[in-house]
């Protein structure tokens, strides 16, 4: 399939890679040209999140599990699951504790995957590549916490108190 001309011109790598910090999690995420580029990207600033991270705010980009290598990461001896909310599974290294990836029993198209553990290459060295990935083009889930000057000053997507989906939650500008 040959890359129409405004593809042509977008960031698209064919695959970025990640892992923990131990190094003991290794991943690529392919990004061929029938995945969604840039992918959807969100941040999270609820309070599992918050713990879970370590991170005030926490960016993740949504991917199919067949876009990642290897997947399940259950394949690593390191990689283990919390089961945070029931069905809802947060995914780490045991040996460094890097937070990876958030996944739902009950929606398994997708699983979102947190982006501090992409490696620099792409998010630094590869400018375009960073910035489209860390700029969230979906929402910004739970500014109700946000710090204000602080957390609330990320640009991109629709800001939501909480959730999108759990009725009742105003949306904010
Ligand atoms: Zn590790
Ligand atoms: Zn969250």
């Amino acid at each position: 399939m040959s890359p129409s001309k405004s593809e042509s011109k977008s960031n698209r790598p064919a695959s970025i890679t990640g892992g923990c910090l131990c190094g003991s999690i290794r991943y690529t995420i392919n990004f061929s040209q029938d995945t969604k580029w840039p992918p959807e990207s969100a941040t999270c600033q609820c309070t599992m999140c918050r713990k879970w991270t370590s991170s005030l705010l926490a960016p993740f980009i949504v991917v199919r599990p067949s876009q990642l290598t290897p997947y399940p990461f259950t394949k690593f001896l390191t990689y283990t699951e919390y089961e945070s909310s029931r069905n809802r599974f947060r995914g780490f290294c045991t040996k460094c504790g890097s937070s990876l990836i958030w996944r739902s029993d009950d929606q398994k198209e997708t699983l979102d995957l947190f982006l501090g553990t992409v490696d620099e290459k792409w998010l630094v060295q590869e400018k375009d590549v960073g910035k489209d990935l860390a700029t969230p083009n979906q929402f910004q889930f739970w500014c109700e916490n946000a710090i204000e000057g602080v957390t609330d000053v990320v640009r991109g997507g629709r800001k939501f108190l909480k959730e999108e989906d759990e009725g009742g939650e105003r949306e904010l500008k």
